[in-house]
């Protein structure tokens, strides 16, 4: 079978991602990484009324230089006064400009004795205000449908009043994973058995992308006990993620189970590690088939199954950030897959350039079995299919923090 290349495969499953799901009205406080599932437009203006960036002094600027009586104090959060004329009004950030004044001077740039205040140095006429509808224009939409939402986003919604957002419900997603081999932690393994990781590693990528893991289930390679699991998955799920048993072995029951109930398409990703993927339906719920092996678990999660779980629960227009760095490794021989190396990143300071470099260093194994070279690495770093690397050549990496979260592709 022919590999694909990664974004041959991403083209095909984003162009079947399903419609986004219901809407829901939450609670801002419980907003955090939700997409938004409607445009949000500001019905006030932000701020609402000129006001002051400093602490000091609101007078009219023709006035200055001079010596103007302080004629009253207008702390945040009250009325002000029309300005009298030919005085200042001692004022606070955040508080009103009273009517008549048009600029502020910082309180260190003014001196005040006995009710009397003058400026030292000139004035910017305008300085200090902070104009009514400068952050935000009444009416203006702040934020679009599709957008993940952030603590700043949150913070946006709630400067023009909202106490409510409309968004996606969440995806509800089952998790399979296959292996008579697994034992989940906690219990007591044979010695020929290992503990099941994959099963939290990919819950916990699933919740921190908004989805709920609604099931996650470890079977035996046993073709009965795994078709019953899909048929019961696909009964209440929005989206099942197995693992493991997806290559052609004679014990990878999972792909005859599914395409027994549905459809499936299996590649062979041009991607190192992470090669058998599978991706089709269980009576009409897509289905993800990851491979077994906790780096190539995590690596297929993070590079092909986010991106489709972001869109499938309404999110639009992110992008996959992308950081250049300076290979402290060579790769001599070419390969046919492109590969993602688990690297550390450090900056160290280059005096002959004078400035600072991005340096990519591999972990210590890069095995796809060994989950420690994941966790020990900042980003992964691209070696492009069919290219060599030599030690000291700019190379693209994909940071970790940046794979995990739901804010980018
Ligand atoms: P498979 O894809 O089932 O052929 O598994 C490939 C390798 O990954 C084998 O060494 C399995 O023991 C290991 N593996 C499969 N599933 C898991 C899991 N859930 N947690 C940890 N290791 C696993
Ligand atoms: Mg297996």
């Amino acid at each position: 079978m022919a590999l694909t290349p990664l974004a041959e495969a991403l083209k095909q499953l984003l162009g079947r991602v399903p419609m986004p799901p219901d809407r829901e009205q939450v609670p801002l406080t419980l907003a955090l990484w939700r997409v938004l599932a409607c445009d949000i437009t500001a019905t006030v203006a932000v701020p609402p009324f000129d006001n002051s960036a400093m602490d000091g002094y609101a007078l009219r600027a023709k006035d200055v230089p001079g010596e103007l009586v302080v004629s009253q104090r207008i702390p945040a959060g009250v009325p002000a006064a029309a300005l009298e004329v030919g005085s200042a009004a001692r004022i606070f950030t955040g508080a009103p400009i009273p009517e008549g004044a048009d600029t502020v001077v910082m309180q260190e740039d003014a001196l005040e004795q006995n009710n009397l205040v003058s400026v030292l140095g000139c004035v910017t006429p305008g300085a200090h205000i902070r104009r009514r509808g400068a952050d935000i224009a009444q009416g203006s939409t702040i934020l679009h449908r599709g957008r993940v939402l952030a603590p700043q986003d949150i913070g946006l919604i709630a400067s023009v009043g909202h106490a409510e957002v409309s968004v996606y419900k969440r995806l509800r997603v089952a998790i399979l994973t296959t292996g008579d081999e697994l034992v989940e932690p906690g219990a007591q393994p044979e010695p020929w058995q290992i503990f099941n990781s994959n099963a939290t590693q990919l819950a916990t990528q699933l919740t921190a992308l908004g989805c709920e893991v609604i099931e996650s289930t470890l079977a035996p390679d046993c073709p009965r006990v795994i078709g019953d699991a899909l048929e019961r998955m696909a009964a209440i799920a929005d989206c099942i993620v197995t693992c493991g048993g997806v290559s052609v072995g004679e014990e990878d029951h999972v792909r005859a189970q599914i395409e027994a109930r549905g459809r499936l398409d299996l590649w062979k990703l041009a991607i190192k590690p992470g090669k058998p993927l599978a991706f089709g339906e269980v009576q009409g719920c897509p289905i993800f088939g990851l491979p077994g092996n906790p780096v190539s678990a995590w690596v297929t999660f993070a590079l092909v199954v986010k991106p489709w779980l972001l869109r499938a629960q309404g999110a639009t227009g992110l992008k996959r950030v992308v950081t250049m760095a300076q290979a402290q490794f060579d790769v001599k021989r070419p390969s046919n897959r492109q590969e993602y190396l688990r690297v550390t990143l450090t900056q160290e300071y280059c005096p002959a350039s004078g400035s600072w470099k991005l340096k990519a260093v591999p972990t210590r194994d890069q095995s796809s079995g060994v989950l420690s070279g994941v966790s020990e690495a900042d980003a992964l770093a691209v070696v492009p299919l069919g290219a060599t690397v030599a030690m000291g050549d700019p190379i693209e990496v994909l940071p970790i923090n940046a794979l995990l979260s739901p804010l980018s592709a």
